[in-house]
């Protein structure tokens, strides 16, 4: 059954309207993941959309043409093989999605199962749903915690955030990393990337949510929809005008609670 969780309130005007779907948003949500939707709903309101968030979990359809934005959690290894099942039945509405250019962001366990496989910290192998060519391997008594950074050359951005996993994911050829490592582990602490970027989807193995704490991810995502929907030669408000004044900038580069302090 498909259900809607948040909508934008009534009482505002609003020019565009924006659908997402928050794909197994009842199984796939580690570490407060679901604060990615929220940030996604703040940052389209400021741009002047209506939000309405559906859960598409076990057994719905996705509709495509339905959404805007496909959002896709981190999960244990236990829901992990629940919902990797469940993905085979909508692997070719979500290739047609991501091939559309559809915008998507997927954290950690949703991540790597958009990918070939991912082998489980017990070491039992998952099928991915195979849109994309990633694929992670396990790790022996250790997973990848910490506070991390990196840096996305194309859109000179830079972005913050905490790491938990013990998968480790390899980027195929066509695979951009969603950055480079300035301090963390990444996606398997050899290669220096973090994450990934593949047309307008967008993977990464921050937790915490990683919109709250980079806006400048959200408005991207956000604005990214809104065009590939209404024209790229849509005006819409500055990200400076909205939403950069709300960051203090002591926020920005703690490596840890020592120097915080
Ligand atoms: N179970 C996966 C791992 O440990 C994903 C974890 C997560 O989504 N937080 O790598």
């Amino acid at each position: 059954m498909v259900y809607s969780s948040l909508t934008s309130p009534e009482n505002q005007d609003y020019c565009y309207d924006i659908k997402i779907a928050h794909l197994y948003g009842n199984l796939m949500n580690t570490y407060g993941d679901n604060g990615n939707v929220l940030m996604l709903k703040y940052v389209a309101e400021k741009l002047g959309a209506r939000v309405e968030v559906d859960i598409v979990s076990l057994e719905d359809d996705f509709d495509k043409d339905s959404y805007d934005i496909v959002f896709f959690g981190g999960g244990q290894d236990y829901e992990q093989t629940i919902v990797a099942r469940d993905l085979q039945a909508k692997k070719e509405a979500l290739e047609s999605f991501i091939n559309e250019n559809g915008v998507v962001l997927a954290i950690c366990g949703g991540f790597q199962l958009l990918g070939q496989y991912y082998i489980e910290a017990s070491g039992r192998r998952i099928e991915g749903l195979g849109i994309m060519g990633h694929y992670t391997l396990n790790q022996t008594k250790n997973r990848y915690i910490g506070d991390i950074k990196i840096h996305n050359e194309e859109f000179n951005e830079t972005y913050y955030g905490f790491e938990n996993h013990q998968g480790r994911t390899f980027l195929s050829d066509d695979e951009k990393p969603l950055g480079k490592v300035v301090y963390g582990n990444g996606n398997n602490q050899e290669d220096g990337c973090e994450g990934v970027h593949y047309k307008n989807v967008f993977g990464s193995y921050f937790h915490g949510p990683i919109l709250s704490r980079n806006a400048n991810l959200a408005y991207r995502l956000v604005t990214t929809a809104l065009k590939n929907k209404y024209g790229s030669d849509i005006k819409l408000a500055a990200y400076e005008d909205i939403l950069a004044q709300e960051i203090p900038e002591e926020y920005g580069d703690i490596k840890s609670k020592a120097e915080f302090e």
